[in-house]
């Protein structure tokens, strides 16, 4: 249904999208996920040509947007876009919301938009709101009514970007609910979201977004259970990180130290497991050879609270935690008591050393 080759969108220098290619089936629902800023929004605004793509070529039921002479407002018709902030028109009410678009664009006398519009408004379960103007809704109701909006102009496929972000979060459910039924009803969608379990049980596809590419995709099994790549697998289980390097001998422990502890104060790491990150450190430390390039650091996935340090370092390739002397016994036994799990490889000339710690 949507061909997808090379798209690329530059904003003067900066790249947004750098090379997307996508197939998009008709009736598969797939989600957006990645951090922000990584062009989610963009891609969505080129699909339906709010924002001119800078190349590549899209191409929807066989027709190219972006060739010469293709009548653009009527391909943009056969979707329909949901945005974060509902966009009603704030003078109408729900109804005249949902018909004013039909009778203009689409032709349709009133009375056939009208009960159209009724319809549309009940499926969202809205039905006792038809006259109500937007500020007389909540946002969830707001939400609800813009997608029965979409629906209105009959569009083969409807993007969604964020249509949950900007509600308050007891408002998050009913309009979630709205989508779901019309995953049921057999609706092509393209759905930017936050919300992972959402995008988990809904969708067939997955796409995580990152560096101007589709980064990773796959089914929902996949993405979230078994990411393959590290970016993926460091957004899916919010880590966050704490980077230290040292380049030589008379590195500073102690400040090193404070930063690991700040780090873990500012996660609200209990202070017992913040002593062991410390203290492990301190070990991994006195087990180097070679201080010319050392990378530390400690990871913490705010998903499921584990924690881990890792420890790359120049040289030849050694395993600090196998090949040790004999002083190195009590350090090599202390992190290991303290890990679940130690990994270690030689990578582009490069120790690397992940140590996995025990949860409490
Ligand atoms: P996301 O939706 O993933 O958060 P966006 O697609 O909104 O990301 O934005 C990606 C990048 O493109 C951001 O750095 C943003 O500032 C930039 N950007 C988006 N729209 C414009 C624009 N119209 N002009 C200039 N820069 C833009
Ligand atoms: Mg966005």
């Amino acid at each position: 249904m949507i061909h997808v080759r090379n798209l690329s969108k530059h904003f003067g220098d900066l790249v947004v999208l750098k090379d997307v290619s996508v197939d998009i089936s008709k009736g598969e629902v797939i989600s957006v996920i990645g951090p922000s800023g990584t062009g989610k929004s963009t891609f969505l605004r080129c699909l339906n040509l709010l924002e001119t793509p800078t190349g590549g070529s899209i191409e929807i039921d066989g027709i190219p947007l972006l060739a010469k002479g293709t009548h653009v407002p009527k391909v943009r018709q056969k979707m329909g876009m949901v945005f974060q902030s509902f966009n009603l028109y704030h003078h109408l009410t729900a109804i005249e919301n949902l018909t004013i678009g039909p009778i203009r664009l689409l032709g349709r006398n009133k009375a056939d938009a009208q009960k159209k519009g009724m319809e549309l408004l009940k499926l969202v379960g809205l039905g006792k709101k038809a006259d109500s103007f937007p500020d007389e809704l909540s946002g969830g109701q707001q939400q609800r009514v813009a997608i029965a909006r979409c629906m209105a102009m009959d569009p083969e496929i409807l993007l969604f970007d964020e249509p949950t972000s900007a509600l308050d979060p007891t408002m998050v459910s009913e309009v979630l609910a709205v989508i779901r039924r019309l995953v049921r009803e057999g609706m092509t969608m393209v759905i930017v979201t936050h919300e992972m379990e959402f995008a988990r049980n809904i969708s067939r596809r997955v796409f995580y977004m990152d560096e101007g590419i589709i980064y990773e995709e796959g089914t929902p099994v996949q993405v979230f259970d078994n990411p393959q790549k590290e970016k993926t697998r460091a957004f899916i289980h919010r880590i966050r990180s704490l980077e230290q390097r040292i380049t030589g001998t008379d590195y500073d422990l102690y400040a090193l130290q404070a930063e690991m502890e700040a780090f873990c104060d500012k996660h609200m790491l209990p202070k017992k497991v913040t002593g062991h990150v410390v203290h492990m450190a301190e070990e991994l430390l006195l087990l180097q050879r070679d201080f010319t390039n050392i990378r530390l650091s400690l990871s913490y996935s705010e998903k499921d609270g584990s924690l881990a340090i890792g420890c790359e370092s120049a040289g030849a390739p050694r395993n600090p935690l196998e090949e040790g002397s004999e002083e190195d016994e009590i350090a090599i036994r202390l992190i290991k008591a303290r890990c679940s799990a130690t990994e270690y490889r030689y990578e582009d000339g490069k120790n690397v050393l992940m140590l996995r710690m025990k949860g409490e």
